[in-house]
């Protein structure tokens, strides 16, 4: 019977040391927070998901060759001389597609060095870091704006530019290789090669020239 009552007043006294903590809890201020609902702010230059604006960006790759671990797949075509690409919000004037403009954000280890080299500040790290998926392949970015026709259009306008202007290359060598070399007229290019081939002897040039003037001293001789 006092075993009974003793382990009654032992159970009793635990409760009251835990709830002890509890209440001593309840007069504290909270710590918690109602996550996702609420959320705590992280600092100003915390580095997150990546962000770019394809409106300024010019295609020149400078952050795909500052990523340690190829994040990037940038791919750009030369704009015609007609085509009117505008201009970035710093000032530089567009001169390349860009086709594609992918990040593997997967790869990513949110160094930041992509940010800091681009010319027109058009890469940023955001404050948003809940983009996980379920799927690897989903956390590749793709950022280009153009529509798949505008790209093939593009491409083969630039295709077509180039053949242009191989053509115009290759006719330009043609013609320069019909031409006579500079400063040689063909009159005095002409005669040189048969008297040399002719007489092949290395010391030809002195023994032609004296056999030239032999018969002109027979002739006088007769
Ligand atoms: S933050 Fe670093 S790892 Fe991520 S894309 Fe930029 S350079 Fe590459
Ligand atoms: S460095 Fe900037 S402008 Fe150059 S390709 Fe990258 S995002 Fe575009």
């Amino acid at each position: 019977m006092q075993q009974y009552f003793r382990d009654i007043f032992v159970s009793v006294w635990t409760i009251l040391i835990g709830m002890k903590i509890t209440f001593m809890h309840m007069f504290k201020p909270t710590v918690t927070i109602q996550y996702p609902d609420v959320r705590r702010p992280i600092p100003e230059r915390s580095r997150n998901r990546l962000y770019v604006n394809m409106d300024d960006c010019i295609g020149c790759l400078q952050c795909d060759l500052a990523c340690p671990v190829n994040c990037f797949d940038i791919e750009t075509v030369k704009s015609l001389p007609t085509d009117d690409l505008g201009m970035t919000s710093t000032g530089q004037k567009k001169k390349l597609w860009v086709t594609k403009f992918t990040i593997d954000i997967g790869k990513c280890c949110y160094c930041g060095l992509c940010t800091y080299p681009c010319p027109t500040e058009c890469i940023k790290m955001t404050d948003v870091y809940e983009f996980s998926e379920y799927k690897r392949h989903d956390l590749i970015y793709n950022y280009v704006t153009l529509t798949q026709g505008e790209i093939t259009d593009v491409k083969a306008k630039a295709a077509e530019m180039e053949k242009e202007a191989a053509a115009k290359k290759a006719a330009a060598a043609a013609a320069a290789k019909a031409a006579p070399p500079a400063g040689v007229t063909p009159a005095t290019a002409k005669p040189a090669t048969p008297v040399a081939t002719a007489t092949t002897p290395v010391s030809t040039p002195v023994e032609v020239k004296a056999e030239a003037s032999t018969p002109q001293s027979t002739e006088t001789k007769a």
